[in-house]
């Protein structure tokens, strides 16, 4: 029998069961080791989902580090062995079958939110714990007072079961009295504490209110005060202390001594230091990553008047060839070198090389300089990189691409600066790569929206952001509607409504043009269905005209496609206009025109769109299966002036006559004014379109364009 594959539900599972064993043994849990691996089941799903989200979410990461924390996994080992089991395992099981790259990445953003989150909430209990310790600190003092006050044996035995460090101290700082828990956290003996005096504790990371508040305190001028201080122990090693002290006065009120209580925060210090470590660096190559690139580069953007900044965004060339031909592993060593050569780039003060992920590094160069620092920079690094690694006996040849911003602080946040480094690498990059190129404001915006709008092309059509405007198409003779052209838009929900000359061009360019397309055909033949059974008894029926770009030409489901969808709705084919360019069928040999054959064939009208642009052979247009020219726009401009110029109108003239004689109809587009289309009417013109009869509109309108028409 063989094993029934896993499901996704069993990986998620697998995957906390791996987590739970990792994680157990360093935690304070009260649980076994089941019920805490059901306790990871939720989080593990909520990874799950941040990993194959649509965008990424930090705050999902972070939720899960803090949940750690209140899992009671507080120890730098939890933590890092859930990053290392988050590493290894998350993608394998939870990743689907996205891309692996992509996966990888994200899992990486992941575990720097884990870490961020877990620091984070750490230092939030760590706060809750200082607070209860003052009150705790208050308490004592007030214990300890009346103690002094009352008997010595009392006072002993408060004194010494105390868990805080206790000492008292005389008003010119000469210690006398330790109690135990003091001397364990110095690790010395009483001698090595008692009879010194207070003020021989400095610390050169002694904030400056902590002798002014000591002063203040012993001349009787404050209660007590409350700081974070360092102390040398006797061996030379630091304690970090969270340090009260309070003024005790004697039965007449005057001052008399000294009293700190103290509670060792040197071990948490160093878990919080080692968790910003390793929330701020990248695992492999040791470099700063890239929420600690980020906090620069605010800083650095941040940095007053007269400042500058210089960022080299670089990422290797055909780096994924590398990983794919000689594994990760030899991946993994070529970015550990790349990161040791980088790193020897940028050693001068404000100025920092980070790994942002993958195979993409940054250099980033800071201060009043950096016009002529920042090329330096990028040639060091493109010199750099010169020479082969070599790894397994094998010279690789190791080349990027630099896009690079330089500028004055102030006007540009990080994200922006990011994604201009980004766009300018991408530049860098298709110019041929082992390059770099410097960041231009127009190349950016250009960039930003066609790439923009081109990821964003094929969800739109899913969630419906196309919609269809028809523009009415007019008897030139008696100004009766005659049908209407359908002229797609799109409502992008940043940009607003965008015309076809926006996202056309792209939609081509990516091949989502081809179900674009059939969906325009579909709404529009529809539509004009519905306009033909409300109304039948208005004359020739309403027909439709719908566009055909190039790549709908060659497609090899056009025919079927057109067809299917006229005999869906029941439309006759003879309501059909589609319309080609000209410079689509521009040298079109038979293989191109046969699709457009067959539909005319079937009594589908195919119009010569946008004609006398494309500067095609009149002669030619006997041979294309075309039934109606479409008049460009510029001709009818000629005619907006009175008298209209005389070239323009001769070469109507002619064209009318010529397609005429062809058996051919003539559509003028572009007519704005009366004027222009009695001309053109005059002319010999057949129908005409544009903003004197009326805008491009929702289907409705046409509707009562026709009413209007055929009631007056
Ligand atoms: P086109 O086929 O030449 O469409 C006519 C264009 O002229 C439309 O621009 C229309 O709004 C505009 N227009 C109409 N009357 C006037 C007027 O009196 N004056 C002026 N100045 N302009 C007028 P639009 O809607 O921006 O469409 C631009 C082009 O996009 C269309 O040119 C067409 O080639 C393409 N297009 C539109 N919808 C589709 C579609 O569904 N599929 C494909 N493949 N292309 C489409
Ligand atoms: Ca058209
Ligand atoms: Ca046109």
């Amino acid at each position: 029998m063989t094993a029934e594959p896993d499901g996704p539900e069993d990986r998620l599972r697998r995957f906390a069961t791996i987590w739970s064993r990792a994680v157990f043994p360093v935690t304070a849990t009260s649980l076994t080791r089941p019920e805490f691996e059901q306790r990871l089941v939720p989080l593990a799903r909520r990874l799950s989902e941040a990993l194959r989200a649509r965008t990424f979410e930090a705050a999902e990461g972070q939720a899960v580090g803090a949940a750690l924390i209140g899992a009671h996994c507080t120890e730098p080992e939890a933590l890092s062995a859930t990053l290392d089991c988050v590493d290894a395992y998350l993608v394998l099981y939870c990743g689907g079958d996205g891309a692996q790259d992509a996966l990888r990445a994200r899992s990486a953003r992941l575990q720097h939110a884990m870490a961020a989150g877990f620091a984070k909430a750490l230092r939030e209990r760590t706060l809750a714990e200082q607070e209860a310790i003052a009150r705790a600190a208050l308490q004592a003092q007030g214990i300890v007072a009346d103690a002094l006050h009352a008997t010595e044996a009392r006072f002993r035995a408060v004194f010494e079961g105390a868990a805080i460090g206790i000492s008292v101290a005389d008003l010119d700082g000469n210690i006398l009295q330790v109690n135990n828990a003091l001397l364990r956290m110095f690790g010395g003996t009483e001698q090595s504490v008692r009879g010194r005096s207070v003020t021989d504790w400095t610390h050169p990371e002694d904030a400056p209110q902590v002798w002014r508040l000591y002063e203040e305190l012993v001349r009787g001028d404050r209660e007590h005060y409350h700081v974070e201080k360092a102390f040398y122990r006797p061996d030379g090693t630091v304690l970090w202390t969270n340090l009260t002290v309070s003024l005790l006065r004697g039965a007449d009120g005057q001052p008399q001594y000294q009293l700190a209580l103290m509670e060792d925060t040197t071990e948490r210090r160093l878990l919080n230091l080692r968790l910003r470590y390793e929330a701020t660096h990248d695992a492999l190559t040791g470099l700063p990553n890239r929420t600690l690139f980020f906090e620069r580069l605010d800083k650095a953007l941040a940095a007053g008047e007269g400042m500058r900044f210089g960022l080299c965004y670089l990422d290797l060339d055909g780096f994924k060839t590398i990983n794919d031909s000689l594994g990760h592993a030899a991946g993994d060593r070529l970015l550990v070198e790349v990161a040791d050569r980088l790193q020897s780039c940028a050693t001068a003060p404000g100025e920092m090389v980070a790994r942002l992920g993958g195979d993409e590094f940054v250099a980033l160069t800071t201060g009043p300089d950096t016009e002529s620092e920042v090329d330096a920079l990028a040639d060091r690094i493109m010199n750099a990189l010169i020479t082969p690694v070599r790894i397994d006996g094998r010279e690789l040849t190791v080349r990027g691409s630099i896009g690079i911003v330089e500028g004055p602080t102030g006007e540009r946040g990080p994200a922006e600066v990011l994604r201009s480094a980004d766009i300018t690498m991408y530049r860098a990059k298709s110019a041929g790569g082992n390059r770099y190129e410097l960041a231009d404001a127009e190349a950016d915006a250009r960039a930003i929206t066609r790439h923009g709008l081109t990821t964003a092309l094929p969800a739109a059509l899913d969630r419906g952001e196309f919609f269809i405007e028809y523009q009415p198409l007019v008897h030139l003779g008696d100004g009766s509607v005659h049908g209407a052209e359908a002229l797609v838009r799109w409502l992008h929900p940043q940009h607003g409504v965008l015309g076809p000359d926006q996202f056309i061009p792209l939609a081509e360019h990516t091949g989502l043009i081809v179900p674009l397309g059939r969906w325009v055909l579909e709404q529009s033949v529809r539509q004009a269905k519905v306009w033909q059974e409300r109304h039948s008894d208005a004359g020739p029926p309403v027909r439709i005209n719908v566009n055909l770009s190039p790549c709908q030409l060659t497609h090899p489901g056009l025919v079927s496609d057109t067809v299917d969808i006229l005999e869906r709705v029941g439309l006759p084919p003879s309501s059909l206009c589609l319309e080609v360019t000209e410079s689509a069928l521009i040298g079109a040999d038979d293989d191109l025109l046969k699709p457009l054959r067959r539909l005319a064939e079937m009594g589908v009208d195919i119009a010569l769109d946008d004609f006398g642009t494309g500067y095609s052979n009149l002669a030619n247009l006997r041979r294309l299966p075309v039934s109606i020219l479409k008049l460009d726009r510029s001709f009818t401009q000629g005619m907006q002036q009175f008298p209209a110029d005389p070239v323009d109108l001769k070469i109507v003239e002619g064209i009318v006559s010529l397609a005429h004689s062809l058996d051919l109809a003539v559509t003028v587009e572009g007519v704005e004014t009366g004027a222009q289309a009695e001309q053109l009417r005059l002319l010999g013109c057949d129908t005409a379109q544009g903003w004197y009869y009326a805008r491009p509109g929702p289907p409705d309108r046409l509707h009562e364009l026709a009413l209007v028409d055929a009631t007056g």
